[in-house]
């Protein structure tokens, strides 16, 4: 039986506990926001943060205080960056329409895009946000296969609509799943020894196939994030996902992978996170670092799996793919290769886990460290033996960090994973600033 938790309201800012010493005008400020807004959003931390500005990994406040961005992997390129800047402001100073008229740049992008994918995924359609990408995959994958069934990992989050929320167990207790959704618990490599889970997980696919059968929903697809976030960032082992891909085919679905977060380099070893388990998606979905803050959003796919839904429904959005986007998405694509950041994403993840390796030598709280490239994991745990997760310790973490102009989050369903998915702009010289105030954090904290 798989819990349900509410990751998405883990580090979220509750007016009724803010942190003493919150401002007066960030309370004024956040009682506004809830006034014009709201109950329904939540803020990062309990003493919020006010940004004005950014330039590659940094970010500043409206005090003028500099903080280290360790968390925001959609402006993935960097802050700001000028090569992306120039050209939205080129784009939108020529022209800027929906995307019912011929435009060069889409077809540019679309090769270029098509071309860092393998070759049996051959076409692409664009929109606007992951949402929108993860909603028409599942419609895509229905046509495809006949089925209706959706199985998603037990923490995932994978959008706003009516059928991605109702798969998005993340959204907690409130959010209904829909009954087409089965839930399996992500593959814990950290829980469980590596050929335990691969076979575990693949067993775990099967039974909720054959749940989804007996149900009468029949089964469309497997939707996963292919490095598993919300679920606490679960890189390794590198491979895992092959089983369970087969075992989706082999009952005729389809393997829908979420890119929407280990994608366009971040993992440092593949371009796209279901490439490190030697796997090709029958459909790629895209979105937050596509266009470097700019919304954008993709879904790719093998020309036959898309046929059966594109032949019979007309697909139109209105800003998916307008020139502006797509001229941001170029740029940031460029700027990923001519910066060539997958490498360096590579060079300097490893070099973070083996500091923060060095850290869990001296702080007994940290479980766990994993991670590929600039997508890193760090587990806070009560007890390493039993490997109870240490949610209130990593909340404090959290905020603590943010004191000391360090932002991040946390992951997982015990919500105690700190996310650190910074900018691929972070650099080496970032290293001392991000470990420096998590071992001073920990020390404070007696942990
Ligand atoms: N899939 C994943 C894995 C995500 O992390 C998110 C956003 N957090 C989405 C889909 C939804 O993307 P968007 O917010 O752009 O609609």
């Amino acid at each position: 039986m798989v819990t349900r938790s509410t990751i998405m309201d883990t580090n979220s800012f509750r007016a009724d506990d803010a942190a003493a010493g919150v401002s007066e005008e960030t309370l004024a400020m956040t009682r506004r926001r809830s006034g014009l807004l709201g109950p329904s959003y939540r803020l990062f931390y309990s003493n919020p943060v006010h940004l004005v500005r950014g330039e590659g990994a940094y970010v500043w406040d409206s005090d003028g205080e500099k903080y280290l961005d360790v968390y925001n992997n959609v402006v993935s390129v960097g802050h700001c960056h000028p090569v992306v800047v120039e050209a939205i402001g080129r784009q939108a100073a020529t022209l800027n329409t929906h995307t019912r008229y011929l435009h060069d740049g889409i077809l540019d992008y679309a090769e270029d895009l098509l071309g860092t994918l393998p070759a049996p995924i051959d076409q692409v359609m664009f929109m606007c946000t992951g949402s929108e990408a993860n909603d028409l995959a599942i419609r895509v994958a229905r046509a495809a296969t006949g089925g209706n069934g959706i199985i998603v990992s037990a923490e995932a989050y994978h959008g706003t609509s009516d059928l991605t929320s109702a798969a998005s167990p993340a959204l907690g207790g409130g959010q209904v799943l829909g009954d087409y959704v089965r839930l399996v618990e992500a593959p814990d490599a950290y829980r469980a020894p590596t050929h335990e889970v691969v076979a575990w997980f693949a067993g775990r696919i099967q039974a909720q196939i054959d749940s989804l059968v007996a149900s009468g929903q029949g089964f469309a697809g497997f939707l996963a994030d292919s490095i598993f976030s919300s679920d606490g960032v679960l890189p390794g082992p590198r491979g895992y996902l092959a089983a369970a891909v087969d075992v989706v085919h082999r009952n005729g679905g389809v393997f829908i992978s979420d890119e929407v977060q280990p994608g366009f380099g971040r993992t440092g070893e593949k371009f796209w996170g279901f490439e490190r388990h030697g796997v090709v998606a029958d459909i790629v979905t895209m979105g937050k670092p596509m266009g470097n803050g700019m919304p954008i959003s993709a879904l790719a796919a093998k020309a036959e799996v898309l046929a059966p839904f594109a032949e019979n429904i007309p697909y139109f959005n209105t800003f998916g793919g307008n020139p502006v986007s797509i001229a941001a998405a170029q740029a940031t694509l460029d700027v990923l290769r001519s910066e060539n950041l997958m490498e360096h994403s590579r060079v300097v993840g490893a070099r973070v886990l083996a500091e923060l390796d060095a850290l869990a030598a001296r702080h007994e709280s940290i479980g766990d460290v994993r991670g590929a490239g600039l997508f890193i994991g760090l587990e806070l745990v009560q007890d390493r033996t039993t490997k109870t997760p240490d949610k209130a310790l990593a909340l404090a973490v959290v905020d603590a960090l943010r004191a000391k102009h360090v932002l991040t989050s946390v992951a997982g369903a015990g919500g105690n994973v700190l996310k650190l998915r910074p900018p691929l702009a972070f650099a080496e010289g970032d290293i001392d600033w991000l470990v420096g105030a998590l071992d001073a954090v920990l020390t404070e904290l007696g942990a």
